[in-house]
């Protein structure tokens, strides 16, 4: 029995290989986002492994973002500033605020603004949580994007939450600290209609 049990979950797993890839490409929305650092000084590993947790956490979601190389703007990106707290001191956002998404209750924009030295101050104040700079960043770059894509406001778990704690923290170390699949059902929907 047990046996028997265990071939169908091998059985399974294989399925799940062969079905995903086609299904995922299949109708599946493409976000090109070009990320710009301004001012700021970062390893390319962590810029790297930001861009992958990026990509990880919206694939949880049902799309694909991809990250144009420099060069012409690309039509319809959305653009991630990295830079310093300055225009968050400027404007008199709460302390804990690691970014900014440009956008009003009317519409939503196409940019934001993720603040590195605080996001940088959070991974070394979390560190026991093992969320590198890297994971901080995509927490930071996903949240943020998150507010274009979604209804205004924030939600009472996960990664809209208004502000990370302990618990998130937790999650995100475990690859967790994800949008719900409500969330990634708006975000799709979003994208399949553009111009709302
Ligand atoms: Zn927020």
């Amino acid at each position: 029995m047990a046996a028997a049990r265990r071939q169908l979950a091998a059985l399974l797993s294989i399925t799940q290989i062969l079905v995903t890839p086609l299904g995922a490409q299949e109708g599946t929305p493409r976000v090109p986002v070009r990320l710009v650092l301004t001012g700021v000084q970062i390893g390319r590993d962590t810029i790297e492994e930001a861009k992958a947790e990026v990509f990880r956490i919206y694939q949880e979601a049902g799309v694909e973002i991809v990250w144009p190389s420099a060069g012409p703007a690309v039509d319809s990106a959305f653009l991630v500033l990295v830079r310093t707290d300055d225009t968050a001191v400027r404007l008199g956002l709460p302390d804990a605020a690691f970014g900014m998404a440009q956008s009003t209750q009317e519409e939503r924009g196409r940019v934001v603004f993720i603040f590195w030295n605080r996001v940088e101050k959070l991974a070394v104040k979390y560190m026991d949580y093992r969320v590198s700079r890297g994971k901080m960043l995509a927490l930071a770059i996903s949240h943020e994007l998150g507010h274009l894509l979604l209804p205004p406001g924030h939600s009472n778990t996960g990664l809209m939450k208004s502000d990370f704690e302990v618990r998130e923290f937790i999650l995100a170390s475990r690859g967790r600290l994800l949008f719900s699949d409500r969330q990634g059902q708006l975000i799709r929907g979003r994208l399949e209609k553009p111009s709302r």
